[in-house]
């Protein structure tokens, strides 16, 4: 299956204001067809009668000569796509979202097709435009900091708010990654457990604890989440407030603007560090061969704004809120998770998870379960247990429930 590697990449400077400058150029193309496509100027003739407008513009705009020509068609295949997207969402009847304009301050990503890139161990050479005595810039010349993949497609180089630069390589595991040299620690990677073929793992995902499993053998797995939201929001809060009161752009708005960056910048890798290994803990290390999750678009944990709330009711509110919204990256997660399944040979299977916490698993009568009711306890039959746990149970139940009657393996 295909995957991707993100490789940072060091470059001189002059090689850096190379880069913007071209990314700023294919930007340009790309802002200049959606005002086009949107006030109705232009129609989306398709990738390759786009691609033959592009002597015009080199003709308006001379400078594009310098842009390497893959790159400037490849703003014609994003064009492409991003119109695909569109059409097909007012065929659904969905919010159709015309594209938009890229706005400059964000780096507009440059792909390359891998084929015209030489890499030499840790060298990469990203060309540009023109030939001879024509070419405006010289090549690019990058270091990796890491090996990449020894049979890769697509190249796209990209910035992150830090002012780092990246090279994401897209490669087919099918075959395998070459390995490093030198390594200080020799790591030992640790095995896959034993698989159990008819084996199930029902999975309840939450915001306090990240994922509760129960399986068929009645065993419980615990994956916690990532702690410090608190730490990061106090800081983040911290420096926007104090931004806020200084004057726009001076210099020290524009330092504090940096400082935010980069602590919501520590705070996203952190999450998605662990968000990386609680899917990784599902889909490669639990010995079960089915994963189940509940269908989480049904899942109402937002709270929706009041007309008269007191003040203790809007602090609640705008808590639980920014956890759900900022904090808690579910839906990543769940890719994440497909993913991963998908890779190492797992069905994960989503089903309907409705009333899955309120409901007892041992006699199904339902009472309300508030957030911070952390123990189910069911007045009628007298279970008490993890309201997580009793929340897997259901979600395994069901499941077992809807599968088809299966042929045991012989
Ligand atoms: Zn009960």
């Amino acid at each position: 299956m295909l995957l991707c590697k993100k490789i940072k990449i060091e470059v001189s400077e002059r090689d850096a204001a190379t880069l913007e400058w071209m990314q700023g150029k294919c930007r340009g193309l790309y802002n200049w067809w959606v005002m086009g496509l949107r006030d109705g100027s232009k129609r989306w003739p398709g990738v390759n009668p786009a691609k033959k407008t592009l002597a015009e513009s080199r003709d308006h705009d001379p400078e594009l000569d310098g842009v390497y020509g893959k790159l400037l068609q490849e703003v014609f295949f994003r064009l492409d796509g991003a119109m695909a997207g569109f059409f097909r969402r007012v065929q659904e009847g969905s919010a159709p979202g015309f594209p938009r304009v890229k706005p400059r301050h964000r780096f507009f990503t440059l792909r390359y097709p891998g084929m015209y890139l030489k890499v030499q161990g840790n060298r990469l050479e990203l060309p540009t435009g023109g030939r001879g005595r024509h070419k405006r810039f010289p090549n690019v010349i990058a270091t990796l900091t890491e090996t990449p993949p020894s049979h890769y497609g697509d190249v796209a180089v990209s910035r992150d708010d830090q002012g780092n630069y990246f090279c994401s390589f897209v490669y087919d595991d099918a075959q395998p990654l070459p390995q490093p040299r030198k390594r200080k620690k020799t790591r030992t990677k640790k095995a896959q457990a034993a698989r159990r073929e008819m084996g199930i793992a029902a999975f309840d995902l939450g915001i306090k604890q990240l994922a509760t499993g129960y399986t068929d053998e009645g065993r419980f797995y615990r994956i916690g989440g990532f702690r410090g939201y608190r730490y990061y929001n106090k800081q983040l809060d911290k420096v926007r407030s104090r931004r806020d009161r200084c004057k726009k752009k001076s210099r020290r708005y524009l330092k504090l603007s940096k400082k935010y960056k980069h602590i919501s910048e520590q705070k996203r890798r952190k999450q998605r560090d662990c968000h990386h290994k609680a899917s990784h803990l599902m889909a490669y290390r639990v010995a079960e061969s089915a994963v189940v999750i509940g269908d989480l678009s049904q899942r109402q944990m937002v709270i929706k704004k009041q007309e008269q709330e007191n003040p203790k009711e809007r602090r609640k509110r705008q808590i639980r809120n920014r956890l759900v919204y900022n904090d808690w990256g579910l839906y990543s997660f769940v890719q994440m998770l497909a993913y991963k399944c998908v890779r190492f040979g797992k069905d994960l299977h989503v089903i309907d998870e409705g009333d899955t916490t309120k409901m007892c698993h041992a006699c199904k009568c339902k009472q309300d379960m508030p957030l911070w009711k952390r123990t189910y306890r069911c007045e009628n039959c007298g279970l008490v247990m993890d309201r997580d746990e009793n929340s897997a149970i259901n979600i395994y139940q069901r499941f077992v429930a809807g599968l088809p009657p299966h042929t045991p393996a012989i």
